[in-house]
């Protein structure tokens, strides 16, 4: 384990209600309880129509709270059922994530997501922006040509990249039950750094996060990476005493 901020973040997608809100409750008087736990920052990305009712009720510093998509466009316009960065910025959303695999599934291109990047870093918005492979890509050994697209796809040079974060989330992952193997995972995380700090020519890149079926059993497994920086987090964060776990048994 070790002395940096960890990241433990929650993507409730289309789940949740206004008495969702115990489950941020309870997982606010856990971490606020527990010294030891003052290493790790907790963000939840909830629904869009949570935000603003879970901000005015969040009174902690502890706990922030995040979206998990928004319209490329930046302000207001003529766009029938969406949302723009300035929009979930008022409804109180510090973090957003974007180009999730469940939204590139539904046409969402590199440029987009490159032009979504952009309004959300207007809006001083935290990104979290997902990157990863699909299992045929995976089998055909084309991991990491798959994230270096998504990479320089979507990224800009000129991008703040103290506010980005990278989620490597691989798309067979996702709610699967079925994890990277140790070794393969810490080679692509150190990949995805060396290629990060080469495309923004820094040595300090943008903090990396393992998303995909992450839960209080296999934590373990991940908090011998080093190099992870946190964990976006979809089923498990939608109960606070999983989510709890995973941070305790992370932190065990
Ligand atoms: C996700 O959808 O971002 C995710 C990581 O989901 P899960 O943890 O359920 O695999």
């Amino acid at each position: 384990m070790t002395n940096n901020l960890k990241y433990f973040i929650g993507n409730w997608k289309m789940f949740g209600d206004f008495g969702s809100f115990k489950i941020i409750h309870k997982i606010n008087q856990y971490i606020s309880k527990n010294k030891k736990f003052n290493k790790c920052k907790i963000v939840l990305c909830v629904p869009n129509t949570l935000l603003d009712f879970f901000n005015k009720k969040l009174k902690s510093q502890l706990v922030s709270l995040g979206a998990q998509n928004c319209h490329q466009e930046e302000g207001y316009g003529a766009f029938t059922g969406s949302v723009s960065a300035l929009m979930l910025k008022k409804m109180g959303a510090k973090y957003i994530i974007l180009g999730h695999s469940e939204n590139r599934s539904e046409g969402e291109t590199y440029g987009i997501i490159k032009r979504k990047i952009t309004s959300a870093l207007k809006q001083k918005l935290n990104v979290i922006f997902c990157i990863g492979e699909n299992y045929k890509e995976k089998k055909n050994g084309k991991t990491f040509i798959t994230l270096r697209k998504q990479i320089k796809g979507s990224l800009e040079k000129k991008f703040n990249k103290n506010k980005i974060f990278i989620a490597y989330e691989p798309i067979w992952s996702i709610g699967t039950n079925k994890i990277p193997k140790t070794n393969e995972l810490r080679n692509t995380i150190k990949f995805i750094k060396r290629d990060l700090n080469f495309f923004f020519n820094t040595n300090k890149c943008p903090k990396i996060l393992y998303g995909g079926s992450v839960n209080p059993k296999n934590i373990r497994l991940f908090s011998s990476i080093a190099e992870i920086d946190g964990f976006l987090i979809g089923g498990a964060s939608q109960s606070s005493k999983k989510f709890i776990d995973i941070i305790k048994n992370y932190y065990k």
